[in-house]
């Protein structure tokens, strides 16, 4: 813990924490220490992690990378924040995150980009260029990569867990929707969004999976499902095992080192006895627009509670409503207000069928693609996650939004399906960056996917 304190540190050029807390951190080891001296050590004793700043942490500052919520100190913690201090983990500090977690790259943070600690290799020297670590969950990410922590928790809505662990070269799960609790954690879209881990190796993953997840009373859509023995499986291998490779994600304009990085995990797939089969998710190409109503519509009614009176900032006016206005006016940021735009537009009467029903029933046509490949003995898709390596900060930032919601082309149909997705480091572009394959799995079958990509990494 002392050692993650002094390397946090030195790494503030980063921005990957937004509130550090060593005196916690220090008294949380000590307690490990005399567990360990008793010899009672709990699963996680004495591990520093990380947390994302979306978790309620109790009597801590917890920002969602916001305005509006500076200085919220919530009087509750999150479930699985708890789980995982009931387990032993220490907690080294708060997470920086795109706001609300909503952006791609870390970039829409109200407290500042999060910086990679990856960067591009030209003519063999390094370049300068400040690399983004993905997002929403950037600073989780960069603070794994860099080693500020020896593990994080994240969240995923339409990518923000997977698409960051591979800008990052770290191993990052969404497990399926209902795995963990929500409890305690800042809704963005309630119906998309699950925390998971981001860590360096497979194992580790499923080690703190193994502590986040579980049943909760307090949030009715997590399952009441005992939690398998994750680590268990992660040696499990994939002899016997069908993975299917959907012809739907080959883009048009993908990276020919995506692609090839995409057989070549296939192969190794196919080397250590999986056999791999070609599959059709037809209506792919339906996800992104979709998601980008359902995930707006929810945040406009989930961000409807930050009024001034509740939380955080508050800015005087007039009277109560122009409270209200001044008070969301300064506290959210531009991609925050532009989803709640589009979500209150695609919720308002004469507009509700034509977008969010729709929308709603591509959802289940994407759900139904999914159903078919596993029915069919489909046991985990392999996928790139990303269709580019992590770009530049600022070389996306500014221009049209589309080409930021982009990005999340190959991860938002888990989420719009429910299902378990991991991305795993499978290799690095040309210009020394990393890039990672994605595996996405049945429904409550995390097992396979910690099997199979303990094979890829
Ligand atoms: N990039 C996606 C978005 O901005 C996903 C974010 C997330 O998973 N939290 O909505």
């Amino acid at each position: 813990t002392q050692a993650h304190i002094a390397a946090v540190e030195k790494a503030r050029a980063l921005n990957a924490y937004l509130l550090e807390t060593p005196d916690r951190a220090l008294t949380m080891a000590e307690v490990s220490d005399a567990k360990i001296a008793r010899g009672e050590a709990r699963p996680l004793e004495g591990l520093p992690l990380g947390i994302k700043d979306l978790f309620c942490t109790h009597g801590v500052v917890t920002t969602a990378g916001s305005r509006i919520l500076e200085g919220f100190e919530p009087h509750y913690e999150s479930a699985v924040t708890h789980n995982l201090w009931r387990d032993g983990a220490v907690m080294l500090g708060k997470l920086n995150l795109d706001e609300f977690a909503m952006g791609s790259s870390n970039e829409t943070s109200a407290y500042g980009d999060v910086i990679s600690p990856w960067r591009r290799q030209e003519n063999g020297t390094l370049s300068e260029t400040p690399i983004v670590p993905g997002g929403s969950s950037g600073g989780s990410a960069a603070a794994v990569a860099a080693h500020l922590c020896l593990g994080a928790t994240a969240t995923d809505t339409g990518g923000s867990i997977r698409q960051p662990a591979a800008f990052t070269g770290t191993v990052g799960i969404k497990p399926t929707y209902g795995r963990c609790s929500r409890w305690g954690t800042v809704a963005f879209a309630s119906s998309l969004d699950q925390a998971g881990p981001i860590a360096r190796t497979v194992r580790d993953c499923a080690i703190l999976l193994g502590s986040m997840a579980g049943p909760d009373a307090r949030d009715t859509t997590c399952a009441d499902l005992p939690v398998p023995d994750f680590e268990a499986a992660v040696s499990r291998g994939v002899k016997g095992l069908t993975i299917g490779i959907p012809k739907e994600y080959r883009v048009e304009g993908m990276l020919a080192e995506i692609q090839k990085l995409w057989d070549e995990g296939a192969k190794w797939l196919a080397a250590a006895g999986a056999r791999i089969v070609e599959i059709s998710l037809p209506h792919t190409r339906y996800a992104l627009p979709a998601y980008y109503i359902v995930a707006p519509a929810e945040a406009s009614s989930n961000l409807a509670r930050y009024d001034g009176v509740r939380y955080g900032l508050r800015v005087p006016g007039r009277d109560i409503a122009g409270m209200y206005e001044n008070t969301r006016a300064a506290g959210f940021g531009r991609e925050v207000k532009r989803r709640i735009m589009i979500g209150t537009y695609v919720l308002s009467a004469g507009y509700y069928d034509a977008y969010y029903v729709r929308a709603q029933k591509i959802r289940t046509l994407i759900k139904r693609d999914f159903e078919q490949a596993y029915a069919a003995g489909v046991d985990a898709i392999l996928t790139p996650a990303t269709p580019s390596a992590a770009f530049g900060i600022g070389e996306k930032a500014s221009a049209d939004p589309v080409e930021m919601y982009l990005n999340d082309v190959f991860t938002v149909t888990v989420n719009m399906a429910g299902l378990p997705g991991i991305a795993v480091p499978a290799g690095l572009d040309a210009q020394g960056l990393p890039l990672g394959l994605q595996l996405i799995g049945r429904p409550f079958d995390e097992e396979t996917l910690f099997a199979t990509a303990q094979v890829i990494e």
